[in-house]
């Protein structure tokens, strides 16, 4: 038989990471704006900018750094009052408060995805709106950017655990002003630690340079796409010279050595994850206990893991599923009932607003999360697909057999 994986390990880094990192150590050439030219990092920026379609990127030292240099870079005011969904990852809302900004909460579904009559309903009194791709599950952007068009409110993708997901063939990070993704090794490019907001806009992509630490001249490193010099580009970074606080949250070149080879592979990484997830999701929703929501029809998911929600089961039973599952050796997490969980909202304490959200509430008490890494084997995926199975017929009787 085989064992349950080890869900945590990451794929090996593609072995040309190497030779760049042993030029690297050689050189000791580690800080972005010390090469003339051709540092790793800005390497980074023109391949990452030309993969997901975009004019512009910016690398920086996590996705959370984008997503701050983001919100100043589009030049809110103190307490402007910012609409994020009330099912995220607690660095989003923290992001906000960084900026000196307000979060706003908004209801999200049982598919996890932004309730969009709560969210307009919010829109009239907010400035800008952060919409959290959560898990790479894709709200409906159509209906996102009319609203915000209409209103003329800044949208900011949090794309952090979407990298690869389109959204009627369009990539994720580029459908808002401006969209941020993450290196951190839980999601589909492994730096350990990294960022990277891309966006069409000279004035935001100059703002945002400058304040991740492109002090005096450095930014004439910056280009426009494939590496040319841009007159416009140039002219933001001269308006704002000077003008802007320095935050210092840059990519080191180390970090840019491990992520440029890993960029070829995102296309396999995408399309094992999707089956690896299609194929579970077929498993489970064989199950009357479980379920898991459908994509919404303009999207290609990336998944690197799995959520379903729970069907009719109450706390304890559902309580008594995960200690089964673990039992077996298959860890899942309920997002609202693992202790001190930081994608539920009730434990943001630090916001300065507290909100209650009955519908998001209920759906983190159902929805259960497990990891399952592109590199599984459909062996893998079967022992997680049967431990899942077996532990929820542990809970609520064995399945009905239909048929002779
Ligand atoms: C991982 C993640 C982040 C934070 O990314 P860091 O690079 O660790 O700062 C933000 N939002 C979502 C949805 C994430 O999954």
């Amino acid at each position: 038989m085989t064992l349950p994986p080890n869900v945590h390990a990451a794929e090996p880094i593609p072995t040309a990471a190497k030779d760049a990192i042993e030029a690297l150590m050689q050189s000791g050439d580690l800080f972005r704006y010390t090469a003339p030219q051709d540092a790793p990092v800005a390497l980074l920026e023109a391949e990452f900018a030309e993969l997901l379609g975009a004019k512009y990127a910016l690398a920086v030292s996590s996705c959370s750094a984008a997503l701050f240099l983001s919100l100043k870079a589009l030049g809110l005011p103190r307490d402007a009052r910012v609409l994020i969904p009330g099912f995220t990852f607690a660095a989003v809302p923290s992001s906000v408060v960084h900026a000196d900004c307000v979060p706003v909460l908004c209801e999200v579904g049982d598919n996890y995805r932004i309730d969009i009559a709560d969210f307009t309903a919010r829109l009239d009194d907010v400035q800008a709106v952060i919409i959290s791709h959560m898990r790479g599950h894709t709200s409906d952007m159509d209906a996102i950017m009319a609203l915000c068009e209409a209103r003329n409110i800044p949208v900011i993708e949090d794309a952090a655990h979407s990298l690869g997901t389109t959204w009627h063939g369009r990539n994720i990070g580029t459908i808002g002003k401006v969209g941020c993704f993450s290196f951190q090794s839980y999601k589909m490019i492994n730096a350990g630690e990294g960022g990277i907001l891309i966006t069409d806009d000279a004035d935001l992509v100059a703002r945002a340079a400058i304040m991740s630490g492109a002090y005096e001249h450095n930014w004439k490193k910056h280009k426009g796409p494939n590496g040319a010099p841009e007159p416009e580009l140039e002219a933001a970074f001269e308006l704002w010279q000077n003008r802007l606080p320095l935050y210092n949250l840059r990519m080191s070149n180390l970090s840019a050595a491990v992520i440029r080879p890993q960029l070829p592979e995102l296309a396999r990484r995408v399309r094992d994850g999707l089956d690896n997830h299609d194929y579970v999701a077929g498993r489970l929703n064989s199950s009357p206990c479980f379920d898991v929501p459908a994509p919404l029809m303009p999207e290609r998911r990336a998944p690197d893991s799995i959520q379903f929600n729970l069907v009719g089961m109450d706390e304890v039973e559902t309580r008594a599923f995960v200690a089964a599952a673990e039992e077996r050796g298959v860890k899942v997490q309920v997002f609202g009932l693992s202790a001190d969980n930081a994608r539920a909202y009730w434990n943001w304490q630090f916001l300065p607003e507290q909100v209650e959200l009955p519908q998001t509430r209920a759906m983190l008490m159902k929805a259960c999360d497990v990891r399952l890494p592109v590199r599984l084997t459909r062996a893998e995926l079967d022992v997680i697909a049967d431990i899942l199975l077996a532990s929820v017929g542990d809970v609520t009787g064995p399945m009905p057999v239909y048929g002779t």
